[in-house]
């Protein structure tokens, strides 16, 4: 085997972070974001208002990676980039860019599923880090997605069960934005949640198969509950904030442990993983943790700088494909829906 290092430069660009990171054999050297606070006005997204951002912030956070992981773009053996899924405008100003780099610098270009890159990103090796096993199951939680997979191989994935309509991010950005918080709402309904009762109010739960998700109704029901206690008591929310966000906390950490629960009794798998922004969520980490003891399963909580959006999922993705020689032409275009499956 040869002995040189393989530097695989990732980035990010899909939604509203831009971040690029570089990693060395498949350890993170750097991985810079930088947060795009133009949208906290408008309560979401704006999407023209990213892809001017990310135009902005590509070259001096591609720089600062480079830098900070103490090489030059020399030393690249790939550039990797998210080709999708994500909002268009945001993903051209990072495609187009990892395509400039790559033909400049002669090297491979090579594209990567930004969700299975959430997933992916266990792969990145850590100091007492542990790596999952084939196969292993997935919860995969964000703003845009909720899916159980099962991964048999880096780039062999399947989907068991997913939502069918909200995505648990959007859950708790919702009930956020009903209780009149700012968005995103899922890091402050965490927060608040520490201060309060979970069992003080109880929501309902879905009813819909084994390895589907749904959070439609439970919004719709907490904003007919917020209403209804509202008109009766003008100041409801004020003096029960940490006890409202406790009791919907508890209510979808409940409904995602169900969902994994029932994974697990179909597979037969007990190597379980979570990834995505809402992995960030201290109720679902301490649940996770819990259930190494309670139920014999092993489980993979990633570092939270790999929850929400960053390029060192990118990166290893990139590497993962590299050692394959799986390299994109440089004709390769943006996609604004991708499956987990495909690429
Ligand atoms: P996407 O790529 O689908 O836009 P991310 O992977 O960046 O989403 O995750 C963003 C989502 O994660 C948001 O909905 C945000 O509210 C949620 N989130 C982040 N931290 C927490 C937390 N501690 N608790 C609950 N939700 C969280
Ligand atoms: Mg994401």
């Amino acid at each position: 085997m040869s002995t040189q290092k393989i530097y695989i430069l990732g980035i990010e660009s899909s939604c509203d972070d831009t971040s690029a990171s570089v990693i060395c054999d498949g350890k993170v050297l750097s991985n810079i974001v930088a947060n795009q606070e133009v949208h906290a006005k408008y309560g979401g997204v704006v999407p023209e208002l990213a892809s001017r951002a990310h135009q902005q912030n590509i070259v001096p956070v591609v720089q600062q990676a480079i830098e900070q992981a103490g090489i030059t773009k020399k030393d690249l053996s790939a550039v990797a980039f998210t080709r999708g899924p994500g909002l268009m405008g945001s993903l051209l100003v990072g495609t187009s860019f990892a395509k400039s780099l790559a033909l400049g610098l002669n090297i491979p270009l090579i594209d990567v599923n930004h969700m299975q890159a959430h997933i992916l990103a266990h792969f990145i090796k850590e100091e007492n880090g542990k790596i999952p096993p084939f196969p292993f199951i997935c919860l995969t939680i964000s703003g845009g997605h909720t899916q159980i997979v099962k991964i048999t191989d880096h780039f062999d994935m399947e989907v068991l069960g997913e939502t069918i309509d909200d995505a648990v991010g959007e859950a708790f950005d919702k009930s956020a934005k009903i209780l009149g918080l700012p968005y995103p709402g899922g890091p402050l309904i965490d927060k608040y949640a520490q201060q309060g009762n979970p069992k003080a109010f109880k929501f309902s739960k879905p009813k819909v198969g084994n390895l589907e998700f749904s959070f439609s109704g439970l919004k719709t029901g907490i904003l007919y509950f917020i209403q209804r206690n509202v008109k009766e008591n003008p100041n409801f929310i004020k003096e029960n904030l940490y006890d409202i966000c406790a009791s919907i906390q508890h209510t979808i950490i409940e409904i995602l442990m169900d969902k994994i629960k029932n994974a697990v009794k179909h597979t037969e798998i007990k190597h379980i993983a979570i990834a995505g922004g809402v992995s960030a969520n201290s109720e679902i980490r301490k649940r996770l943790q819990m259930a190494e003891k309670h139920w014999g399963w092993t489980t993979y909580i990633p570092k939270f700088e790999y929850t929400t959006d960053n390029a060192a999922m990118i990166a290893i993705s990139g590497y993962l494909k590299y050692l394959k020689n799986e390299y994109s032409d440089v004709s390769v275009t943006a996609k604004a829906r991708l499956k987990v499956t495909e690429l």
